[in-house]
């Protein structure tokens, strides 16, 4: 059990209204009514499992994937959540190329990916709709691809992604909970992990094109990657502007928790809920505010996790599934300007060159880059990059943000040249900066 059963039941009974559906934010919030320690340790369990070098960095096709696949799929049926009709076992087995986008590298070769899926059923009318959690499991091996920091060492993937993982294992059980016992109306749920991000959102697109539940009866799709280092009690949620009507499910959702929503306006289609915008289905994507320098790195361990943070955005991810499950109403698909397809543009792994800088901001929140850091005989402090600065063009083009900056990096060889605009004391210096190899 994640929290004490008896309090839940009493407080579901003081709090259900005896008749019709009330708002979502006048029902039991699971913000406020989880016990965050048993929730802590739920979390930092999975998560230790799961980023175990032992599993060796859960690359598809090998061992250590297909033991966290199991520890998932057991995960969830320990929970009483059962296996969706059409699969055998939880899983969702598919095919695809890893090792280099679009195949591109030599070394690229076929293999199979498997998305652990599991579902809560709905009842009452609403039971046909279905609402989404996602995570991908998967990572990147010893860092055979993707990786930059190539050594041959283990990847763990603590944040990327056993955190999202974890999350999604975690928030599975808090809404089994809220659920057991209660006879009112919601949507259906479907827990997904996905295999095959990181060689290109390939378990996601899989999903995409033969879902498992009609996506024209998916309400929404949350999907959690990187949420494992939050920093100053802060989380980024990016999406509310797919869906109309998302903005009443996502108000005051975190008034009870220890951690703040950082709204951001724009949406990355790097991970996998762009292959839901894709096929029209409202996206949230919760990540941290601030970006990690050991981000596809052999450093991105589970020692470096803040486990408090992964199991609050949990927490908050599962108060945002029952919302979304209770509501009377269904977000309403609308685009979002600037929203590129999934996948689309160069991709993180084929950055080729170290610029040596820490941001300070990872998020969509205010546009340029903060330099919170300057690493010693890289390309950034050669070039005359300070702590302080805020980097807000590259060869002339805006930098939103880390992401977008992470896609201008990727177009570049070593050696290459460009300028960066930096603001330093409410003035604009461009900085020519010889980029060096990773
Ligand atoms: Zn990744």
């Amino acid at each position: 059990m994640r929290f004490h059963h008896t309090i839940v039941v009493l407080a579901w009974l003081t709090l259900t209204p005896l008749h019709g559906q009330d708002t979502p934010s006048d029902q039991p919030n699971l913000v406020a009514m989880t016990a965050q320690d048993e929730a802590i340790d739920t979390y930092r369990e999975h998560l230790i499992f799961l980023a175990h070098p032992a599993l060796e960095g859960r690359l598809p096709g090998e061992r250590g994937c297909a033991i966290a696949e199991e520890m998932i799929s057991t995960t969830f049926r320990q929970l009483g959540l059962d296996s969706p009709e059409s699969l055998t076992d939880y899983r969702d087995s598919f095919e695809f190329r890893q090792g280099g986008r679009f195949g591109s590298n030599a070394d690229s070769k076929v293999v199979t990916g498997n998305n652990i899926c599991a579902v809560l059923p709905g009842q009452g009318g609403l039971e046909d709709e279905w609402v989404i959690l996602g995570a991908h499991h998967d990572h990147l091996g010893r860092g055979e691809f993707g990786s930059r920091s190539p050594d041959g060492q283990i990847h763990e993937g603590a944040d990327d992604n056993a955190s999202g993982t974890a999350a999604v294992l975690l928030a599975a059980g808090l809404l089994r909970d809220i659920f057991i016992d209660d006879g009112g109306p919601r949507r259906s749920i479907l827990f997904i992990t996905f295999s095959g991000e990181e060689s290109g959102l390939n378990g996601s697109r899989h999903y995409a094109e033969d879902p498992v539940v009609p996506l024209s009866q998916t309400t929404a799709m949350i999907n959690l990657d990187m949420v494992g280092r939050l920093v100053d009690d802060e989380i980024q949620l990016t999406g509310h502007g797919s869906g109309k009507g998302f903005n009443q499910i996502v108000t005051g959702v975190d008034a009870d928790s220890t951690l703040k929503i950082r709204k951001g306006e724009s949406l990355t289609s790097r991970s996998d809920h762009a292959s839901f915008y894709d096929k029209g289905v409202p996206v949230l994507f919760l990540t941290a505010t601030v970006f990690s320098d050991d981000y596809h790195t052999s450093r991105d361990d589970a020692s470096r996790i803040n486990f408090e943070g992964g199991a609050n955005a949990a927490i908050l991810a599962a108060e945002l599934v029952r919302r979304l499950a209770v509501s009377s109403d269904s977000p309403v698909f609308t685009e979002i300007e600037g929203m590129t397809s999934a996948g689309d543009g160069p991709s993180f792994s084929d950055i080729k060159i170290r610029f040596g800088i820490k941001p300070g901001n990872y998020g969509d929140l205010e546009p340029g880059i903060l330099v919170s850091g300057v690493s010693p005989g890289t390309s950034a402090q050669d070039g005359g990059v300070l702590t302080g600065d805020i980097m807000v063009r590259w060869n002339g083009r805006a930098i939103d943000d880390v992401r977008a900056w992470m896609g201008m990096m990727a177009e570049h060889e070593p050696g290459d040249v460009v300028t960066v605009t930096v603001l330093r004391d409410d003035s604009e210096i461009d900085l020519p900066i010889m980029l060096k190899p990773k």
